[in-house]
Order: structure tokens, then sequence, then C-alpha cells
């Protein structure tokens, strides 16, 4: 939560005390002091020097303050001309630090919050251009599961995989031999060389369409079972 503070500052432009005015209070003339101020107002996030200017009276003979209701025509007119006379400050604002870090801080947040959107976006549309344009030597990073016969499916964990080859509808990946633990999965890196494990055809327009690895069927249902592409990387 934000709390703003305003504080209002009166100013002392110009004193005086003249021979002539007499204290309502003790009666004693010459101890009318009239003081001129300017009003000034202090925020957390702004000074501003205003226009406005009141006046006090005080009697110095009887330490009295002498209300504005008690001011005599005599002290009234003396106010307006100290008022004339007054080195009246040029009304202004000035922003302080605080303020201008708080609009550095909002400015930052939205320019991060807008990264953000603009990184996901392209991140997105990356991805969908890589899925829709399948490209040889493009890699998968793929875990899989392999029925080898028809009571067993096989496990194989997360293996990078690289396309060899567009034929029609068919994309042929050929998975490189070492496997990708579970926790490195997101930091993996797909190695240059070195697919020499197993190549599974693949349907592309499943590729393309769900983005995801799914093999045409050897015979009688045997062969890639379920593969999920953990991330990809372009040639
Ligand atoms: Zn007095």
């Amino acid at each position: 939560m934000l709390i703003i503070q305003v504080k209002s500052i009166f100013e002392p432009i110009h004193i005086a005390i003249p021979e002539n005015l007499k204290c309502p209070n003790c009666g004693e003339k010459g101890n009318v002091e009239v003081t001129v101020y300017q009003k000034h107002i202090e925020t957390g996030f702004s000074y501003k020097v205003t226009k406005k200017l009141s006046g006090t009276a005080h009697c110095t003979h009887c330490s009295t303050d002498i209300a504005n209701v008690q001011w005599s025509p005599e002290i009234e007119t003396t106010f307006n001309r100290l008022k004339q006379e007054a080195r009246v400050q040029k009304p202004s604002v000035k922003w302080t630090t605080t303020f201008k870090l708080f609009l550095g801080f909002i400015f930052l947040a939205f320019a991060f919050v807008g990264y953000q959107i603009y990184a996901l976006y392209t991140e997105n549309k990356d991805k969908q251009h890589f899925f829709e344009n399948p490209t040889a030597n493009h890699k998968i990073l793929v875990s899989h599961t392999v029925r080898e016969d028809y009571s067993k499916t096989h496990d194989y964990g997360n293996n990078w995989a690289v396309i060899r080859k567009i034929d029609g509808d068919t994309i042929v990946v050929q998975f490189h031999n070492n496997k990708v633990a579970l926790e490195e999965v997101s930091d993996s890196k797909a190695p240059k060389k070195g697919y020499n494990g197993p190549t599974y055809k693949i349907k592309k327009s499943e590729f393309q369409k769900q983005q995801r690895v799914t093999e045409y069927h050897k015979k009688n249902g045997l062969g890639l079972y379920y593969a999920y592409i953990w991330n990809f990387e372009k040639e």
C-alpha cells in the first residue's frame, strides 16, 4: 500500500513591526509583528510552491497571537500592504526523486511484462514454425516407450533424435544412444553427432498438427508406442 503524507509548510516571506499598530489584547503600540507566509505543499512525490498567501499577527509586548477575527482595520491594511511588498516565490512543482524512482519502477514493470509477453509470443511462433515445417537435421528431445511385443512395452526414457529425411507423409527419425536424465531435460542441448540408435518412421501430419511423435505401427501394432516431445533444436 502506498501512503502519501501531505505536509503544508508556511514559509515566512515578509515580517514587519509597524510603529502605529496597536495590540487589541494589551493596547500597546509598536509591538505588533505582522508576518506574511506563502504556502508550500510537500508530499512524498512532489514539492509545490503555491501562490496562496496568509498572515499572522503577534504582539511581542504581551506575547499573544492576535487571531484573524481580532484584527483591527489597521492590521488588515498593514497585512495587505506587506503582501504587495513581499518577495513572493513563483509557484512551481518539483517531482521528488522518490516519485521519479516510482515512475521508473512502473516503467520497468511494464517493460518487463511486455518483454515476457513478447518472448512467449516469439517462442510459440518459433515452436509452431518448427513443427509445421519438419526439416532434415533438426533435432527433437523425445520421451519414448516402445512396444516390443503384445504384452510388453519398454520405456526408453528421454533421448535426442535427429530428423533424417522427409518422405511424403513420413518423417524418418533416428535416436541418439545416450539417454538424457529427467532432471536434465530442461537444460539439455542436442548432441551434434552420434545418432546411431533405432530409426523410426513417424507420421508427418501428426507431427505437424499435434506436435507429437506417432509411429507408423509396424506389423500388429508393434513399434513406437508413445512419445512426448520435450524440446526441439534447429540444425
Ligand atoms: Zn499585546
